[in-house]
Order: C-alpha cells, then sequence, then structure tokens
C-alpha cells in the first residue's frame, strides 16, 4: 500500500493480496485523521459482506470468493471512544456483470484498489445505540 497526501486529500493505493479495511485504518492511525469520507474502486478476489437485521439486532454475512470489479466502496471515518472507526460499504460485481453489496467487513485485491479519503478537520465520536443495535454518531 502506499499514499500520498494533497492538504485534506490522501490518494492511495491498496496492492494485491492487501486487506482494505485494514489498509485504510492504518493510514488513518498513521495520519491521525478522526473524521473524513472514503471512496474507492479495485479488483477484489475475496470480499466479506454483511447485511444488518433491524428486527434481530445482529449482522448476517457471506463470503464471495473469485473475480470480482469493486464498482464502488463508499464510506467515513470516525471515532468510537477515541479510536480510529471505519465504516465502509461496498458493491462488486462478477462476471455476468451482477452486483452484490453490503456492510464491508474485509475485502482482499486481487489486483490494485484505488481510494481517495476527504479528511474534515474535526472529530464525531461513536456510541453504541441499544434502540437499533448499531454504533452512531454522537454530537
Ligand atoms: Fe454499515
Amino acid at each position: 500500500m502506499e499514499f500520498k497526501r494533497f492538504g485534506n486529500k490522501i490518494v492511495m493505493r491498496i496492492d494485491k493480496g492487501e486487506e482494505v479495511v485494514g489498509a485504510i485504518e492504518k493510514v488513518c492511525k498513521e495520519q491521525k485523521i478522526t473524521l473524513g469520507s472514503v471512496s474507492g474502486l479495485g479488483a477484489a478476489g475475496r470480499v466479506k459482506v454483511g447485511l444488518f437485521d433491524v428486527l434481530e439486532k445482529k449482522y448476517y454475512s457471506k463470503v464471495f470468493e473469485g473475480d470480482y470489479e469493486i464498482t464502488n466502496m463508499t464510506g467515513n471515518i470516525s471515532t468510537m471512544n477515541g479510536e480510529t472507526y471505519i465504516h465502509l460499504h461496498i458493491t462488486i460485481s462478477d462476471h455476468d456483470m451482477r452486483a452484490y453489496g453490503g456492510h464491508l467487513n474485509e475485502a482482499v485485491i486481487c489486483a490494485t484498489c484505488e481510494v481517495v479519503i476527504d479528511i474534515i478537520d474535526g472529530m464525531v465520536d461513536r456510541e453504541f445505540n441499544d434502540e437499533v443495535g448499531l454504533n452512531i454518531y454522537k454530537f
């Protein structure tokens, strides 16, 4: 993984064999980013995505293995209890150009991944919300 910072924006490349969520988290910690947005695209060989079941208040996940385009990856950076908190969603497409998507747990790159991080000077923390069962923004 390599990146370059241009003011409040970071352009990064995640390489074959590297995991996306961890790579973004590493850059955020290194650059002391506490708030911002993430967008990206690329190609992944293993993707674990989740769906939050609102009634059960729990995540169901599924692993996709093979050749997948990351047609879109979008997300945000915040903090929870002062620690970096990365929240990403992903849409991937297969050989038939069918798309699948969900909450991104992990994605291992099989070719390359190009990410832009937009940094906001500030901090928004999260807290667990009992009613929905998720860590939501706390203002
Ligand atoms: Fe999510």
